[in-house]
């Protein structure tokens, strides 16, 4: 009996084992249409890059991503002047068309590229998606991505009705929807008015102070949002990706405890403190935000000058040191090392340990472990 079992998980670790190997993604290609937030930028432009022209560094081989994307193009302008022809000979069966246009759209004054949010816009996003459906391919609506605009120190939409649109063609077309309007939106806010700044195009150097298009910084963080709805729609495989897709949208702003994160100089932590577990010598501490209540990392700054030393002890806890300069000699478990700047210690539950300093200059160490609160 007992050896039946074992044998069915042996040959079920075999099986799996031969299905990864299998597990070789078909290649993927994502093809986009859009407007000037997405598309490419030449060296001689940086730091202006375009969403979609940071989107390739998201994905393995297995993905091609084309940026069809023209600069000032509306849903209509990008069609009457020819564009959707390229699409279409980018697009196969199987691929994504990626879908972003309002930004132009939106420019009442400009009867060239002006839809009207509730009739023409959609009538004109629709030829998109008949395209991506004639030739087989799945198309994917994004609402335009937010422009930078703060009213009393919140981010607030400009796109309104343009996004909505958007977002009822994909109910009423059963179409996949990354709410990129959203997203973006939510991503500016928890930036705030201030730091959001440098993620558009705010180049004092250039002249530049534009609120909708992106410095390159913006314009990845605006392409892990556009993954991250893939991702949730379904539409891309975590298992095609090479970069993670937390792209700093908080979840509940409620959660946000204001002061309790903050910065600290070390100065404010100094103290003399004989040398811990019995060494020689007597050293400095620098206990980080050891006043701050319920904080369950530790982590200290600590100075052994000449003749210091930390004694030996044995571990119920795991500990890193870190050598930020100096020299030391280093006991792990009856073995000496000699040790100095970048050489990380790690000491884990069980093993024992001591530290002398050695040489002329101070020994100066990072200490870093967890708080194991005792549970009443
Ligand atoms: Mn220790």
């Amino acid at each position: 009996m007992l050896a039946r079992a074992a044998l069915r998980i042996v040959l079920a670790a075999f099986a799996s084992a031969a299905s990864a190997q299998q597990r070789i993604a078909p290649p993927l290609r994502i093809v986009i249409a859009g407007d000037s937030t997405a598309s490419e930028y030449d060296a001689a432009r940086w730091p202006r890059r375009g969403w979609g022209q940071e989107l390739p560094g998201w994905f393995d081989a297995s993905v091609e991503v084309r940026n069809r994307a023209q600069s000032g193009r509306s849903s209509r302008s990008f069609i009457e002047q020819g564009w959707l022809y390229d699409v279409a000979r980018d697009l196969r069966r199987g691929d994504l068309l990626l879908i972003q246009f309002g930004h132009n759209d939106e420019k009442r004054d400009d009867p060239a590229r002006y839809n009207e949010p509730q009739q023409a816009f959609p009538l004109w996003l629709r030829q998109y998606l008949e395209l991506a459906r004639r030739t087989g391919a799945t198309p994917v609506l994004l609402t335009p991505v937010a422009r930078r605009h703060f009213v009393s120190g919140r981010a607030t939409d400009l796109h309104g009705p343009y996004a909505e649109a958007v977002r009822a063609l994909s109910r009423r077309e059963r179409v996949a929807l990354v709410d990129l309007g959203m997203t973006s939106l939510r991503w500016l806010d928890g930036l705030g008015e201030d730091a959001s700044r440098a993620f558009y195009l705010h180049v004092p150097e250039q002249n530049l102070r534009d609120n909708t298009h992106f410095h390159q910084r913006g314009a990845a963080a605006v392409a892990c949002l556009v993954v991250q709805g893939l991702r949730a729609q379904g539409l891309v495989d975590a298992a095609r990706l090479r970069r993670d897709t937390d792209c700093g949208i908080p979840d509940d702003t409620d959660t946000v405890r204001p002061g309790a994160s903050r910065i600290a100089r070390d100065g404010e932590y100094r103290r003399a403190q004989p040398s811990p577990h019995g060494g020689g010598g007597s050293t400095i501490a620098y206990p980080l935000f050891a006043d701050v209540a319920d904080l369950d990392i530790v982590l200290r700054r600590r100075v052994l000058p000449p003749g210091a030393g930390i004694g030996l002890h044995r571990h119920t806890h795991d500990e890193i040191y870190y050598v930020l300069s100096g020299r030391g000699r280093y006991v792990l478990d009856g073995v000496t090392h000699d040790v100095g700047p970048g050489d990380a210690l790690l000491t884990r539950t069980g093993s024992s340990h001591a530290l002398f300093q050695t040489g002329e200059a101070d020994l100066v160490i990072l200490i870093n472990y967890r708080v194991i609160r005792e549970k009443n």
